[in-house]
């Protein structure tokens, strides 16, 4: 048995080396070629993904957005009641593993020196990119999540006394969900280090009392309902499915 499996190795080695001469595409955006591999005494073909430089040249945060068609055109009605031509829904970027990752090692980068110990991020969108960010840090994540309307850390997770934390939400527009995320912090007796987010909805004039970085900075036009030019063209207003 054992030397079939040498040969099957063998022969998996070869193959591997023929198929990945010519890589393949899965995803329009991700290189790379699908290799053999020896499996449960069977042979099974995997995906590896190419070097990141044949995959997106060098990645950034514009272009991950108009790649995944992240800001959406219409009539939103947004958490704060305002109304807009514009909406950022994260999660159709961060549905893609590759990407999340490289907007996690983006924001990591940020905060690499500063001696983090756990990540926190704010559910629902926050508990992705915390992840990502904590996995580029090495470092473990935990969400805090809204219990009868307050942040609260379930699940087991726990903040020890004068541990470094580092806040990670997807979207900032008021800073609401990352002040009541920070206020839990202190509770617990934890020393806040910084602040990350994807993106800045405000266009900069949101600010903490802790170092703020966001990948990038994008204010969108918003009205007052009763001055909105799109409800005044009689456009239907949608509700996006969540406050970020
Ligand atoms: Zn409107």
């Amino acid at each position: 048995m054992q030397s079939d499996l040498y040969i099957l190795q063998g022969l998996s080695c070869i193959y591997s080396l023929q198929i990945s001469c010519s890589p393949f595409v899965r995803d329009k955006h991700e290189w790379g070629y699908f290799a053999p591999n020896v499996r449960k005494g069977g042979l099974a073909l995997t995906w590896s993904r190419a070097p990141c430089n044949m995959n997106h040249g060098e990645w950034t945060i514009e272009e991950a957005l108009k790649r995944r068609n992240v800001i959406t055109r219409g009539h939103f009605l947004l958490s704060s009641g305002r109304h807009s031509e514009e909406y950022m829904q994260c999660a159709r970027l961060l549905q893609y593993p590759t990407e999340a990752e490289k907007v996690g090692q983006a924001l990591a980068a940020f905060f690499q020196d500063r001696e983090i110990d756990v990540v926190v991020g704010p559910a629902l969108g926050g508990v992705i990119i915390a992840y990502e960010v904590a996995r580029a840090l090495g470092v473990p994540s935990l969400f805090a999540e809204r219990e009868e309307g307050h942040m609260r850390l379930r699940r087991g997770f726990t903040i020890q006394p004068n541990e470094r934390v580092l806040v990670i939400e997807d979207v900032v527009t008021t800073g609401g969900s990352v002040r009541e995320v920070l206020e839990l912090l202190k509770s617990y007796g934890g020393e806040i280090v910084g602040i990350g987010a994807i993106i800045d909805r405000s266009g900069g004039k949101v600010s903490f009392d802790y170092p703020f970085h966001a990948l990038l900075s994008h204010s969108i036009t918003s009205y007052e309902p009763e001055h909105c030019p799109l409800c005044q063209a009689n456009i239907p207003v949608v509700k996006p499915g969540s406050r970020s």
